[in-house]
């Protein structure tokens, strides 16, 4: 057997770029030739995008494998970058930050404004004892504070970690703990689902068990009422009374800029460390270049939160260093109505919208009639991040919210890239539904053999990065082992095999005939059934390819006979009959569908037709949960699970369910 992963389906579907967009483009076809020709010089052009305080010596010192050092001797201060930069070019009374609450109130914050609170938050840090090199927890609601604070601890060299404000009392205080950090900011709480929801006595908790924390900086949103401690301070009595004058010192380009823990989609999330200037770089130039951001005209809107790392790289240090106009909002899609995205997008005239694949399959299944309602023409470039994207759900993207118009980015990249990796070029790429396409420029990307061995186009196996990248995790916050044992042992020198240093994803990809890259979902997902390695995404896109299926999800569970069968489950769409013979019917009709697609090899032995499935707190689909009950097992970590009731429902379901025949 010398396949390594499956290659099953196949798509004929192409959409060249929309000839305006591409002869205006930021970037165009010869960036690719550029930086082929020379890495290195290419990412030293990207860097000069910056503003140094020194510039660097050597642009790369890759001799300390796996341990990279970008911009060696460069110094800068990242804040400066996003926000004094821009005023001092003339650009103060530009809109950074068009803030939409989720009760409807708003807030317009221009350059001149975010240096005014960035300043005051940089000067009150710095008198609440926080100095370079400090760890700060930032756990808020989607408010500008909570970017003030990002850009304030940067800017006085304090690296920040943030938390995702969904996150429990002992997911806070595990990550205060492990970055031992001294500061906590945070709110009252936010408006989520038309209600305000409480922040406060979740750090209460986790700050009580947390002995390195000395002080405990809350901003006001709500008003509800909150228990006091002497850790306590109010943002307004501190930070909008502190002076509004700060001056920035630059810091090394390698001084330690954030952690930010892994969604936790396979396990337990490890601390991802993130430095200076290469950073910078790269979210600064993929931002340009994969959205072809014009900072004069559009708006963008990137509705990540900012607990996750498209929330740091796409709303607040991409769009920032390049003095965009974005949107933030602050709740759900769903509140006050399903339309609530289409309302915002039609209000501000987005121009450039980018979101998640859990989004807009939810949109699929609330159905077309919502955004038909409003006017999405200001819309020019739409982006997708964090799960593959299934092909169906592409299409309707493209066609409900894009109106055939507009390109689509699908961009692949990680918590540890710290920028988008592999994407379309709107301008340039003509794109297939459902694929990533290819390396950004400058970018080294490969499909693998168990050997390392590249495989050939239409062949399978295991995502690997190459070449060092500016953005590039320096380590796991203090586990250097097991940032060599997670990413660089696999293939390699890492492995013992060779001199060159080989990042394993940890995702499964192929190459199609034309060479464009398919992710396949996680490698640790591979469904091993009779010899043959099947991916989940294709057993995935393949069922909602069907017009009765909204969102599927597949694992391979223990078989007697075929070593691993393919159990799927199913959230059908929103006008599907399920009840009795209907839900049997659909059943067999789905499992001969799949078999159509894909061959009988991909045929799922049984389909649960669920209600929900099992997500991370960023909207990531679970599998290992699903396996644990596909094999009736008891449930693993559920620490990062969205809702803990989801599985309960499933695993009812399973027991019950008769979809065997
Ligand atoms: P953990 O590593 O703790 O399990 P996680 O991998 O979900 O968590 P993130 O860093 O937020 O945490 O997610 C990165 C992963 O998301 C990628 O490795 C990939 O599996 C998936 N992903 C992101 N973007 C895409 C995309 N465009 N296409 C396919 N998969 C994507
Ligand atoms: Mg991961």
């Amino acid at each position: 057997m010398s396949e390594t992963l499956a290659n099953l389906s196949s798509e004929s579907r192409q959409f060249p770029p929309p000839e305006e967009l591409a002869a205006a483009a930021n970037v165009k076809a010869g960036a690719y030739e550029e930086a082929a020709a020379d890495r290195l010089a290419f990412w030293a052009t990207q860097a000069d995008r910056l503003t140094w305080a020194k510039k660097w010596d050597q642009v790369l010192d890759w001799s300390n494998p796996p341990f990279a050092k970008w911009f060696v001797g460069g110094e800068l201060n990242i804040a400066y970058n996003c926000v004094d930069r821009h005023v001092e070019a003339g650009r103060g009374d530009k809109v950074a930050i068009h803030w939409e609450g989720e009760p409807g109130d708003t807030r317009t914050i221009t350059y001149a404004e975010l240096l005014k609170l960035v300043s005051q938050a940089a000067n009150t840090l710095t008198e609440l004892g926080i100095a370079a090199g400090d760890r700060v927890a930032i756990y808020m609601p989607m408010i500008p504070e909570a970017a003030v604070a990002m850009l304030a601890c940067a800017r006085i060299g304090a690296t920040h970690s943030v938390v995702f404000g969904g996150f429990s009392v002992d997911a806070l205080s595990t990550r205060i703990k492990d970055a031992d950090a001294k500061l906590v900011i945070t709110a009252d709480g936010g408006y989520r689902r038309g209600k305000p929801s409480a922040l406060k006595p979740t750090v209460d908790e986790a700050v009580a068990k947390s002995p390195s924390i000395e002080n405990v900086l809350v901003v006001r949103r709500t008003g509800q009422d909150v228990e006091w401690t002497d850790k306590d301070k109010w943002w307004h009595e501190t930070v909008e009374q502190a002076s509004p004058e700060h001056q920035a010192q630059p810091f090394d380009a390698e001084h330690p800029l954030f952690i930010l823990y892994t969604s936790g989609t396979t396990g337990k999330p490890k601390g991802i460390l993130h430095t200076t200037g290469g950073y910078l770089t790269q979210v600064s130039y993929t931002h340009n270049a994969v959205f072809d951001l014009k900072p004069e005209t559009d708006v963008y809107w990137c509705t990540a939160d900012i607990g996750w790392v498209t929330g740091h790289s796409y709303i607040v240090y991409g769009p920032l260093s390049n003095g965009a106009t974005q949107v933030m909002y602050e709740g759900t899609p769903d509140t006050p109505g399903r339309d609530r995205f289409w309302q915002i997008v039609d209000k501000y005239k987005v121009s450039i919208l980018y979101t998640a694949p859990t989004l807009i399959r939810t949109m699929m299944k609330w159905g077309d009639d919502i955004p038909a309602g409003y006017d999405l023409s200001s819309l020019r470039v739409l982006g997708s991040v964090g799960e593959p994207i299934n092909p169906e759900a592409w299409m309707w993207y493209r066609e409900n919210i894009g109106r055939n118009r507009t390109p689509i980015v699908d961009t692949w990249w990680q918590t540890e890239t710290g920028g988008v990796m592999i994407s379309p070029l709107p301008g340039v790429t003509a794109t297939k539904p459902g694929s990533a396409m290819t390396p950004l420029p400058g970018i080294t990307a490969d499909v693998v053999d168990d050997q390392a061995e590249s495989v050939p186009n239409g062949g399978g196996g295991f995502l690997v990065l190459r070449d060092p990248w500016p953005s590039m995790l320096r380590t796991i916050w203090g586990d250097d082992k097991r940032f060599l044992d997670t990413y660089w042992s696999r293939f390699g020198a890492g492995a013992g095999s060779g001199d060159e240093w080989i990042y394993f994803a940890g995702d499964g990809a192929k190459k199609d005939e034309d060479g464009a890259l398919w992710l396949l979902g996680r490698v640790d997902d591979v469904m091993l059934v009779s010899g043959h390695n099947i991916s989940t995404t294709e057993v995935e896109s393949a069922l909602v390819s069907h017009p009765s299926v909204a969102e599927a999800a597949v694992v391979g569970a223990t078989d007697p006979t075929t070593g691993q069968a393919i159990v799927a489950f199913v959230i059908p769409r929103g006008s599907v009959d399920t009840e009795g013979d209907a839900g049997d019917q659909l059943n067999v009709e789905l499992r001969n569908h799949v078999s159509k697609t894909l061959g009988p090899i991909a045929k799922p032995r049984q389909i649960m037709l669920v209600p929900e499935l099992p997500k991370t707190r960023s909207g990531k689909i679970m599998r290992r949960l699903l396996k644990d009950v596909a094999e009736n097992r008891s449930l693993g970590d559920v620490t990062t699970l969205q809702d803990s009731a989801v599985m309960e429902l499933i695993s009812k379901g399973m027991q019950t369910g008769k979809s065997e025949d």
